[in-house]
């Protein structure tokens, strides 16, 4: 089955790549297609605003489209910065980190908790839908640490070490997108087989 990935995030489209192409699915990006995801994320939930994506993205493309809204939610920022965390500083990944840095600073260590958020939804050009939804605790650094992954791994924390220090199959095998990803797959399985 061919499947685009509605993202124009790097980082996201090689983790989807690495968790669906061997399960068998032909993952195309929006830039293979020549398309741009040029939808505002309106929604107040990760549910909402991958909806918003997937559904763009089927319209444009006629195939099943597959989006993703993740975010890192921080235990004393109030759930900040959530589904703002693409843009919590408005200039990309480094100054989101100097910022989580500066807002944290003089938070102790055990209440530096937070988690990672990731919501999938997958929309058939029939209208059909399929969702899941995974999570990954950690604790925000007070360093940045490795040079690994993307976004906020740099600092987030899970045991000793951060996801900017983790391989690839290790941040999969407990990462947010990770078990989102193996929950969808299950379901698509599922819808596959109702529908041969
Ligand atoms: P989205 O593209 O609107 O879903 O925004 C996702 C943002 O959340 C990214 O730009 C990162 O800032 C953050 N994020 C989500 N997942 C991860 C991850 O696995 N590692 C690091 N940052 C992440």
């Amino acid at each position: 089955m061919k499947i685009v990935i509605a993202t124009g995030n790097a980082g996201k489209l090689r983790e989807f790549r690495r968790i669906l192409e061997p399960m068998g699915f032909e993952v195309v990006s929006m830039k293979e297609l020549g398309l741009t995801l040029d939808v505002e994320e309106t929604g107040v939930t990760f549910a909402e605003n991958a909806r918003i994506k997937a559904e763009s993205v089927c319209r444009l493309s006629s195939l099943p489209a597959i989006a993703d809204d993740s975010g890192l939610c921080v235990d004393a920022l109030g759930g900040g910065p959530g589904v703002y965390s693409a843009r919590y500083s408005g200039m990309g990944d480094d100054a989101n980190n100097e910022k989580l840095l500066r807002e944290l600073q003089g938070v102790p260590y055990e209440k530096r908790t937070g988690r990672y958020a990731c919501a999938i939804c997958c929309l058939f050009p029939n209208g059909d839908e399929l969702t899941a939804e995974g999570y990954c605790e950690g604790v925000i650094g007070f360093e940045l640490s490795g040079n690994h992954g993307f976004g906020y791994d740099p600092l987030f924390y899970v045991g000793e070490r951060s996801f900017g220090q983790y391989g690839d199959e290790e941040k999969d095998a407990i990462s947010h997108r990770g078990k989102a990803l193996r929950e969808f797959v299950e379901k698509l399985k599922e819808y596959q087989a109702q529908k041969a």
